[in-house]
């Protein structure tokens, strides 16, 4: 069995009156993350586990945030496109895991909605897609509320030879 690993990292600025989406949901918040498309930080860092598991680059070479094709644009497309390029490349996904810091909004209730969302894009369980989240403890960016990071895994495995 062939099988490779991806990691992935996104930063995102947090501002008041954006929307916040996170993992392909909108999430209630008077802050939200600032950024091109709809700054989801966490599809952006399984985009990029996902591309770095077969090492096709980041997303900002395949979705670049100068592009005005990719203004406001719903993250879970980026997604979509991502988990194409592992695909048909005779690819598919095993298991995410990943770990959003931020101080706040607390998020844990909605990962049941973000798994169930991310799993589907990508063809596997929700079983298949972990996502954990903690604080700073107040430190740094993060911890000031200027921004939130998130980190993700991706194992891949070949399916077509
Ligand atoms: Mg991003």
């Amino acid at each position: 069995m062939s099988i490779r690993i991806g990691f992935g990292i996104d930063f995102h600025q947090l501002a008041e009156g954006r929307a916040f989406w996170l993992g392909g949901v909108q999430i209630p918040s008077t802050r939200g993350a600032v950024g091109h498309s709809d700054a989801d930080v966490l599809i952006h860092a399984i985009c990029d586990a996902l591309l770095g598991a077969l090492a096709l680059g980041d997303i900002g070479q395949h979705f670049p945030n100068t592009d005005p094709a990719y203004k406001d644009i719903d993250s879970k497309i980026l997604l979509a496109k991502s988990y194409d390029l592992i695909k048909s490349r005779g690819w598919r996904v095993v298991n995410i895991d990943s770990t959003v810091t931020l101080e706040a909004p607390k998020i844990m209730k909605y990962a049941p909605a973000m798994r169930s969302t991310l799993a589907n894009l990508l063809g596997i369980g929700t079983d298949d897609i972990s996502i954990k989240a903690t604080t700073t403890e107040q430190m740094g960016f993060v911890g000031r509320g200027e921004g939130l990071v998130a980190y993700a895994v991706a194992l891949v495995e070949k399916i077509v030879e």
